[in-house]
């Protein structure tokens, strides 16, 4: 296929709007951006280093703004056999096992922000993306295709077609970024472990897998959901650690018991049953221009954040939904890049500092620890609930 017209000889205009798009990276963020940008016209390559598409990490909490805009992909078909809508996001303190909080989900958030909130796994929402870009005939998977030099030129290489715009979806460590001479993502001082219970086991007490439970601790905290329709429990325990692997021949299991010494013996015991599956060392990106006129970044590569309110997948689908409908106007490319982040820096702002103040008051210990219990438990879940109506009932401008 030969290479279309350089940008710089055929900028996009407000009656030209016939982009070539490059995204770099198949997760998350790559593959419903190619979607959202097929759906509009524009044709899309995306390149991922992978030579396959298997997503680690087990479970991921879709909240309502995410599924919302997946579903309007069209992809609620494929994906609702593999999710499962969890009845509610419960508080519970991991010393005594009281209920702290409890936010209702299942049919509530259906009816409250319009669109299911899911619990999925990371493979099977992958896959479901992954096959309706493969069916789409806008979009070219690259598999197998490592980008280290983010220029139109060396894509074109790759491509056979010359990018108008390249898209930097490579995650917290993007070779995008760097190409844009943007600072590296920073260690935030936590790590998360991650573990499940495979399934096909009993669930042991006190897990509950009909619902989301963030136990909360001393410095640190574990969250337990359903993987998914497939069954199973996902399990992930956060707190604070070292970047490097100082603790690399301690297996996964016995560093979140160490994480959570002190709490109780009930919860212990059960994640003895539980499967380590690894640390992850928590980077965040919070600094530096998310575009310069030839490349824009989306998802963790632009924004990456702490997983203390789980929106770093939603974010990343709702950039994507964004930068569609932000390139699909009329305006010029520069323009709608400039619109794209104007729109979405506030939003991930607030992400950002919810996920803060969650972390706060996760970790809370002695006094502040009562205080967050008793001001939590004093307020109805319907109360709650309407302090999510800003993240959950999201929609972009227009939509
Ligand atoms: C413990 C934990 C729990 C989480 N839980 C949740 C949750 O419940 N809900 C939620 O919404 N979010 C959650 N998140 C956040 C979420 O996982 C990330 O924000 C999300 O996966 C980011 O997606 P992405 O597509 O931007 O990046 P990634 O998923 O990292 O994808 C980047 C892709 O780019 C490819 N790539 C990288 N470099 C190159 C290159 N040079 N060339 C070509 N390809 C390349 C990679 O192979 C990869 O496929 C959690 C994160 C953690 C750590």
């Amino acid at each position: 296929m030969p290479p279309s017209a350089p940008a710089s000889e055929a900028p996009p205009t407000d009656e030209n709007v016939s982009l070539t798009v490059a995204i770099v990276g198949a997760g998350m963020a790559g593959l419903t951006a190619a979607l959202a940008l097929a759906a509009k016209g524009i044709a899309v390559d995306i390149l991922e280093r992978a030579s396959g598409l298997d997503a680690v990490g087990a479970g991921l909490q879709l909240s309502p703004n995410a599924t919302r805009i997946l579903a309007a992909l069209g992809l609620s078909e494929a994906l609702a056999p593999h999710w499962v809508e969890p009845d509610e996001i419960r508080l519970a303190d991991g010393r005594s096992l009281r209920r702290v909080a409890t936010v209702p989900a299942g049919r509530f958030a259906r009816n409250r922000w319009d669109a299911p909130y899911a619990v999925v796994s990371r493979a099977d929402l992958q896959r479901a993306l992954a096959d309706a870009v493969r069916a789409h005939p806008l979009c070219r998977l690259h598999l197998g295709t490592p980008v280290a030099d983010a220029t139109p030129e060396a894509i074109a290489r790759h491509t056979g077609r010359h990018p108008d715009l390249i898209v930097g979806a490579d995650g917290v460590r993007s070779n995008v970024r760097a190409t844009m001479g943007l600072p590296p993502a920073r260690f935030s001082g936590n790590v998360a472990w991650r573990l499940t219970v495979p399934p096909g086991r009993p669930v042991p007490h006190p897990f509950d897998p009909t619902v989301v439970t963030a136990f909360l601790g001393r410095n640190a905290h574990l969250v337990a959901y359903p993987m998914g329709a497939g069954g199973g429990l996902n399990l992930v325990a956060i707190g604070s650690g070292r970047a490097e692997q100082a603790d690399g021949d301690i297996a996964a299991r016995d560093a979140v018991s160490a994480l959570l010494n002190g709490w109780n013996p009930a919860l212990r015991d059960a994640l003895k049953q539980a499967e380590p599956l690894g640390r992850w060392p928590l980077y965040e990106i919070a600094d530096g221009d998310w575009h310069d006129g030839t490349r824009i970044l989306i998802g963790d590569a632009a924004h990456a954040m702490m997983p203390f309110s789980a929106q770093g997948t939603a974010m990343a689908i709702e950039d994507a939904a964004a930068l569609a409908d932000t390139l699909s106007g009329t305006t010029r490319l520069q323009t709608a890049l400039e619109t794209f982040v104007a729109l979405r820096k506030p939003r991930i702002e607030r992400v950002r500092a919810r996920g803060a103040f969650n972390r706060f008051a996760y970790h809370a210990a002695g006094p502040l620890r009562l205080g967050r219990n008793l001001v939590l438990s004093l307020r109805p879940p319907e109360r709650l609930a309407e302090d999510f109506d800003w993240l959950y009932a999201h929609r972009l401008p227009g939509a």
